[in-house]
Formats: C-alpha cells, structure tokens, sequence
C-alpha cells in the first residue's frame, strides 16, 4: 500500500505492519502505535540519508513491522563498504535516540511510562535489526562481508533462509506464549512477524537472481571505466551444472572458471560472461563442460 510519494521516493507500507499498527490500536495501545510507526519511519529516513550521500538514488521506502526496506535505482548490494554503511544507518539512529533519552531519564528531564517505551522501542529496533540474517540491517553487513568469499548468490540464500528459520521461531514462541494463555498483542505480534520472516525470505532470494544479472552489468561498465579489475578463479569439473558456478561469483570481482581434465590438468578457460550467456541459453543445470 502506497502512502505517499516524497520528491520523488514512494513510502509503502508492508501490509504486516499495517496488521500490527491496527492491533495495537484494537487494544487500545495506539500511542505506542504510532510511536513505533514514528521509530520505524526515522529509521527508513536514516537509511535513505546514507544512500543519498553516496549518490545513490532512492525510488522507494517500504515500512516493514520492525524497520524496512530502501529500494535504490543504483546497485549496492553486495558492495562491501556502501552497503554497510547504509544498513547500519538505520540501528545508528535507534541508537543515537536510546543514548540521548536515557541521558535525559537519568538526569530526571523526562520520565514516565511513554519515556520508557521509548527508551525500550529504541533498543528494540536497533538489536533486532543488527541479527546476522536478510533481510535484516545485520543480515546486509553479514552479506557484504560474506558475499566475496562465498559468492553473492550463495550468500544470500544462506542468509535468506536462517531469516525463515529465525521467522519459524518467532512464529513458534509466539503460539507458545498463546498457549500458555497470556494471550495480549505479544504473542500475535510474533505469529505475524514470523509470517513476514518466511515470506521477506524467499523475496529476497528471488531478488538475488536479479540483482545478480544487474551487478554482471555493472562489472563490465566498471571494467570499462577503471580498464582492470580483480578476478576469482574457480576451478571446476565439467559436469558441473552453470547454476552451481554462477552462484559462487562476486559483486566485486570478475571470474575465471577454469575446466579441470580429468587428470586434474588445467583445461579450457571460460569467463563469467561465457557462463552468464551459457546459462541464460542453456538452463541452470547445462554442464558447464558442454559449453
Ligand atoms: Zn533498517
């Protein structure tokens, strides 16, 4: 559902925590509502802030229960540096806000329930995002560090699927907390994060795909640009199916696939484009051999 439109960067707002916000309000918690809302939304702005001053351009925010998304026009997934920095915008806001409203309750300017929810959000928002998994904040640091040594593709699903365990979990404590009857927007509020979790997973894997043909692009523009660039070697034998290959490449890194003989002598050479184009054509499951 699309909110509104600010010069030029739509804010949507992902139907679960239009779910929460609604049951936060049936039990009559509407300002924790709407200061949760405020939290998340300073958050998104706080990553938008930091893609803006690496240039990247913004297009959309979506609001998720616990934080959210910013969809760029430009790539950064996967860039080590940019993509760190841009995911750790959003908990460095929580915690710049958890740091000054403690610093006020401590000295006594601001107390009362509303200054402890607020302290308490604040925490909240900014641990829950640093968790390692996608497509959590932590989960983007953890793919860029990630992401060279074991591929982006690879990484992703990785990262994507402990996010559907840790929904899994989320889902099952939430049941656990129902079942032992302290049933209150707690126990609910888990059921749906944990439906999030499951179904964010599986988006951001077939994201990665994607993102993954657009950073292939973006190498040869860069290659062209710098006139040299780092490669990976991989070393494979000729059975292998494309889809196993490609999965290991890397954002920041042009590979070499070279074919092993079977008597493990060095054979033929293909470069990362031969296997893109060969896969496209062929199917994931061509043995690169063939090629
Ligand atoms: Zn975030």
């Amino acid at each position: 559902m699309e909110l509104v439109k600010i010069s030029g960067v739509s804010i949507r707002i992902h139907p679960t925590f239009l779910l929460v916000l609604v049951l936060y309000g049936v039990l009559g918690l509407m300002a924790q509502a709407l200061l949760v809302f405020a939290l998340v939304l300073g958050h998104e702005l706080a990553h938008l802030m930091a893609a803006r001053a690496y240039g990247f351009k913004v297009i959309g925010l979506e609001l998720f229960p616990f934080g959210g998304a910013a969809y760029c026009d430009d790539l950064f997934e996967g860039r080590k540096l940019e993509e760190s920095v841009m995911a750790l915008a959003g908990p460095a806001f929580n915690l710049v806000l958890l740091f000054s409203a403690q610093a006020l309750r401590w000295n006594g300017v601001w107390e009362g329930d509303f200054a402890d929810d607020f302290v308490r959000y604040n925490l909240w928002l900014a641990a829950f995002n640093l968790i390692p998994v996608l497509p959590l904040d932590g989960g983007r640091v953890m793919r860029s560090l990630c992401a060279e040594g074991f591929g982006f593709v690879k990484s992703t699903k990785f990262l994507a699927r402990s996010g559907q365990g840790l929904g899994i979990l989320l889902a099952l404590w939430g049941m656990l907390l129902w079942g032992w009857g302290k049933f209150s927007e707690g126990p609910l509020a888990f059921i749906i994060l944990g439906g999030f979790f499951w179904l964010a997973g599986s988006k951001e894997i077939s994201a990665a795909h994607i993102t993954f043909l657009r950073q292939l692009t973006r190498k040869k523009e860069e290659l062209l640009r710098k006139g040299l660039m780092r490669s990976k070697w991989l070393t494979v034998q000729r059975d292998t199916p494309l889809v196993r290959i490609v999965e290991e490449f890397t954002p920041d890194r042009y590979a070499l696939v070279s074919l092993a003989t079977e008597e493990m002598k060095m054979g033929k050479t293909l470069t990362e484009t031969d296997v893109v184009e060969g896969m496209l054509r062929e199917g994931i499951r061509f043995p690169v051999g063939k090629l």
